[in-house]
């Protein structure tokens, strides 16, 4: 390990999530703990069950106190889970076979506790009944806590994040990132991660400044230590001098007044200058992100990730959970269009409500993900599509598939929706019957296929970043790789081409809802290439619409056209940029 910085030390990572902010560090580290083993002296031994005994007592304590903080950021329904996890603290049998395995072997307590509690975890993990599978998950959670205090180490979660801090980590989840407090962190930073990782996406959408790529930053600085963390270039410093906080005060004022320019064209059309209307929509991953979706005058949603109504909660949601949440995004936005994306769970979003469903992979994001996962089990799949349909009694729904790879996949899910409806019609139910069914197309099968898929599909959507994941073979959390992510790439181009010939042969309407869409140097490339609508991110939609009232739409075609024609990407990058920087000038 390598000393703290104690001097000023710039380290460079990956722009994520926009803003600049400055504040003491807190260092989550999710390392694996190293349980030591030796043998307790028989004179000691009534110490070492004491010593068990007081870690239960102060783990007790931690989980309260845990709880009373989610009560208050989350609600009461949130904090429930914890109630079972003083349950399990209260585990007689746990708790006595542990001493019991002590007084039999004399080896030390955390040795004898963690071999004990994996023993229930395997035993519970393998039981086939869905509650009981539960309790593994909160063993597991529970013993890391008793172990950490056996250990005389704080184990940290974001939860308990309760001052103003900079969030500096390893990795981090995209369903840690769905339980950070919005207000009480200043700036997330992860060595790992790219610009489309879902942690990301989600730090973007509450505007939290964010940096990812800050190779090894957990190894650099301690817990307290001041940083910059500036989310436009990817810089963190670590230790800035006085000069440096001058500096960056002077740029952070710079980036207000850009910001607040930008935000004058909030309550203005979405038109450019030669008079075409362009739809700007909105992506959200939970249902209190409406208020921002009207706040960032969207034209609805063009992508509501319901993955993240899963990835937040330890059990998977009824139907009646989920069609209330649907509802409420529906109803809050009709009569605007909601496109509502079923199930995207595996890849870097696992499946907390049950994760036997998916499994330890060797590539997860070549496998068992979204829709191939929901097909192989069609009922917790009905029952999402029986929620939605059931929601969209209240609005306008559009419906649409993840990770459609081929025409075969999506009949077999149409064939669900059949189902489904047919159930609610059973039951006496309303649904919309003239709801809108799309198509992702994020995997390069999909594109190819593009005409055979259209044929069936009401609308397409562009899942840029795991298309140019697809296309490019680029794994879209690696940051080691994450600068040949290239959304210039020639062969991006020409598929972001090809599927918009496509959709349009067929009057099918196209658009693009990858971080892409929310991205103002690329906006002119997609609407020259003929997309229809782009959904982001909502805090994103001022600085599109800004660059799309600054454009015309006849130079952007130009600018397409061009770019189709540039070999080199850096040579079409530099046509982008000089488009952008003509159009909207810093200052
Ligand atoms: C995409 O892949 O571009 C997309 C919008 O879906 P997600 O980021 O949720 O995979
Ligand atoms: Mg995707």
């Amino acid at each position: 390990m390598e000393p703290p910085a104690a001097s000023e030390t710039v380290i460079q990572g990956i722009a994520a999530s926009r803003g600049i902010a400055y504040g003491q560090v807190f260092l989550y580290l999710q390392s694996e703990l190293e349980i030591p083993r030796y043998t307790v002296d028989p004179d000691k031994r009534a110490a070492e069950v004491a010593r068990f005994e007081q870690a239960l007592v102060v783990t007790r304590q931690q989980i309260t106190q845990i709880q009373a903080q989610v009560t208050k950021n989350l609600g009461e329904e949130e904090a429930l889970i914890f109630d079972a996890h003083q349950m399990v603290l209260e585990d007689q049998a746990l708790i006595g076979e542990t001493i019991r395995d002590f007084q039999k072997t004399g080896l030390n307590i955390e040795t004898c506790f963690n071999a004990v509690a994996q023993r229930y975890i395997q035993a519970f993990a393998e039981i086939d009944d869905e509650y009981l599978r539960e309790r593994a998950a909160d063993i597991k959670d529970v013993a890391k806590r008793v172990l950490h205090a056996l250990l005389g180490q704080s184990a940290q979660t974001l939860m308990a994040l309760v001052d103003q801090r900079v969030i500096v980590a390893a990795d981090i989840s995209p369903s840690e990132a769905a339980g950070i407090d919005r207000s009480a962190a200043l700036a997330i930073v992860t060595d790992a991660g790219s610009r489309t990782s879902h942690a990301v996406i989600v730090a973007r959408s509450m505007k939290i400044p964010a940096v990812v790529g800050a190779d090894r930053l957990t190894t650099l600085v301690r817990n307290g230590d001041w940083v910059i963390v500036d989310g436009y270039d990817g810089v963190v410093i670590v230790n800035p001098t006085e000069q440096t906080l001058f500096r960056y005060g002077k740029i952070q004022q710079d980036k207000q007044s850009f910001e607040t320019r930008l935000m004058s064209v909030n309550e203005l059309p979405a038109e450019t200058l030669d008079g075409v209307a362009v739809t700007l929509r909105a992506n959200i991953e939970k249902p209190d992100e409406v208020a921002l979706v009207k706040q960032y005058r969207a034209a609805g949603i063009g992508l509501y990730r319901t993955e993240f109504l899963f990835l937040s909660s330890e059990k998977t949601p009824t139907e009646e959970e989920q069609y209330a949440a649907y509802r409420e995004i529906v109803a809050g936005l009709a009569p605007a269009p909601v496109t509502i994306r079923t199930l995207d769970v595996g890849g870097d979003k696992p499946f907390p409500g049950d994760p036997h469903l998916i499994g330890p992979e060797a590539n997860p994001f070549l496998g068992f993900r979204a829709i191939r996962m929901c097909l192989e089990y069609p009922d917790l799949f009905k029952c999402q599509l029986r929620a939605i349909l059931r929601a969209s009694a209240h609005g306008t729904v559009e419906l649409m598939y993840p990770m459609i790879s081929g025409v075969e996949e999506l009949d077999r899910a149409n064939a669900v929706l059949e189902e489904a409806k047919a159930e609610l019609r059973a039951r006496g139910q309303a649904f919309d019957p003239k709801l809108r069914v799309g198509t992702m197309i994020e995997i390069p099968s999909a594109a190819l296929a593009g005409d055979l898929l259209a044929e069936k599909s009401d609308f397409f959507s562009i899942g840029t970043n795991d298309l140019i994941q697809y296309l490019l073979a680029i794994d879209r959390g690696n940051n080691r790789i994450a600068h040949l992510y290239d959304p210039s790439h020639p062969a991006v181009l020409r598929v972001l081409r090809l599927i918009v010939e496509t959709g349009h042969a067929r009057q099918r309407k196209v658009s693009v809802c990858g971080e892409m869409a929310g991205d103002s140097f690329y906006v002119p490339l997609l609407l020259g290439l003929g997309v229809d609508e782009l959904s982001m991110t909502p805090t994103l939609l001022p600085s599109v619409k800004f660059l799309v009232r600054a454009m015309k739409m006849s130079d952007a075609r130009k600018l397409a056209e061009e770019a189709l024609r540039q070999t080199d990407p850096r040579r079409t990058t530099a046509l982008i940029e000089a488009f952008y920087n003509e159009r909207v000038k810093m200052g």
